[in-house]
């Protein structure tokens, strides 16, 4: 025979309601008629007295435990097979002992003590259920530290949102390795791999959209160009690979000094660029100078001779009051105090000057 139960909790839910309304009126040994009232009721229902006896069991209880009204009637609550506590530790020992301490004088009001608490069921059959415990003690009654005990079962919610957890941390872990792919796939296409310097492609891209930031903000913006004096005797004398290890320890040297200022880029071979916002010439000639002495006092050691290698740069510098009219412009004036800084015997910096702009350049001048 179909069950007719309450279904939607009453407002403050069930145990409210049933503590509130109907026990402290009308329980003396449970009523007939109130067990009536309690088996349609689709949560949990156990009543129990001071020892931890079950005093009453509703329907939904036995169908959530598995087992007959027979078997739960007068047994204690801790005697059941429950697989998560210690008995002291268990909700209703729990409110027996706070509300012994707390001298409770109250007349007939239900006292709510904790919250809801998950505790793991086993049944007969050795299946295991969830359930989510709450434990109320009723007084006012003619029996002393009467309790009543609710019982959701929480199983199926509780697996449905542990799965839901799984299946969001493993979106976020798919979202962290997509973006870790983006950001090797963003370092491979601009970043050039001997250096770990940004590459010419990278240079292309961001010096437009630093050209606009200085003109639309009226800010200074310089950019300089760096070159390997004699590099290729490095590597005459001393191999590939060591020429190699010059460009990396030259390459570090030039990042750690513009870390917090600008971005240095690979431009060619031996050559490197740096677009600096915010500084303008004479600042960045100042950097430069220093730059060229840092390098000139690098070593770098060659491992097939033991011999020490040193090289220097030759720089050239040039900020937007040279006249550019394009950031591309521009770049072309730093090379051409390069060309004008290798003409003067390498080893200085050449900022843009009338003299720079007046030469004339053969690419053997470099
Ligand atoms: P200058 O002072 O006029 O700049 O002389 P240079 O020898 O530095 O200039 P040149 O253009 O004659 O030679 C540049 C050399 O840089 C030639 C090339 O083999 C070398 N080079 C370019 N890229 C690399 C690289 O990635 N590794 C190594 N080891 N050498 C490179
Ligand atoms: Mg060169
Ligand atoms: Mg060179």
């Amino acid at each position: 025979m179909a069950r007719s139960t309450i279904d939607s909790p009453p407002r403050g839910g069930y145990l409210s309601w049933l503590s509130e309304r109907i026990l402290p009126k009308r329980f003396v040994a449970v009523p007939i008629e109130l067990g009536e009232v309690l088996d349609r009721f689709p949560e949990g229902f156990l009543i129990i007295d001071g020892r931890f006896r079950i005093l009453f069991a509703n329907e939904a209880i036995c169908q959530i435990l598995g087992v007959s009204r027979d078997h739960l009637d007068g047994r204690s609550v801790d005697s059941l097979k429950w697989c998560t506590s210690m008995p002291r530790n268990r909700p209703w020992h729990e409110v027996l002992h706070t509300s012994r301490l707390a001298n409770v004088t109250t007349h007939g009001i239900p006292i709510a003590v904790g919250d809801e608490q998950l505790m793991v069921f086993e049944r007969g059959d050795r299946s295991r259920r969830l359930l989510a415990i709450t434990v109320r003690e009723i007084t006012g009654l003619s029996i002393p530290d009467v309790m009543v005990i609710s019982v959701r079962d929480a199983t199926v919610a509780e697996t449905y949102r542990a799965e839901m957890e799984d299946l969001l941390a493993r979106v976020r872990r798919s979202r962290e390795e997509a973006q870790q792919c983006n950001e090797q796939l963003r370092q491979l296409v601009t970043q050039d791999a001997l250096t770990g310097c940004e590459n010419r492609r990278s240079l292309d891209e961001k010096a437009e959209s630093l050209w606009n930031t200085s003109t639309n903000e009226g800010k200074p913006l310089t950019c300089m160009m760096f070159d390997i004096d004699h590099f290729k005797s490095v590597n005459d004398n001393f191999g590939h690979a060591t020429g190699d290890d010059v460009l990396r320890c030259v390459a570090s040297s030039l990042r750690h000094t513009f870390a917090n200022v600008g971005q240095v880029y690979r431009y060619g071979g031996e050559e490197f660029c740096v677009m600096l916002p915010d500084h303008d010439l004479n600042e960045s000639r100042s950097i430069a100078e220093k730059v060229r002495s840092t390098v000139s006092h690098l070593s770098v050691p060659c491992p097939t001779t033991n011999e020490v290698i040193q090289v220097t740069v030759s720089i050239g510098v040039v900020d937007r009051k040279a006249g550019a009219m394009t950031v591309a412009e521009m770049i072309d004036q730093a090379d051409k105090c390069l060309y004008m800084a290798k003409r003067n015997g390498r080893n200085c910096v050449v900022p843009y000057g009338p003299e720079v702009a007046s030469a004339k350049f053969r690419s053997t001048d470099r």
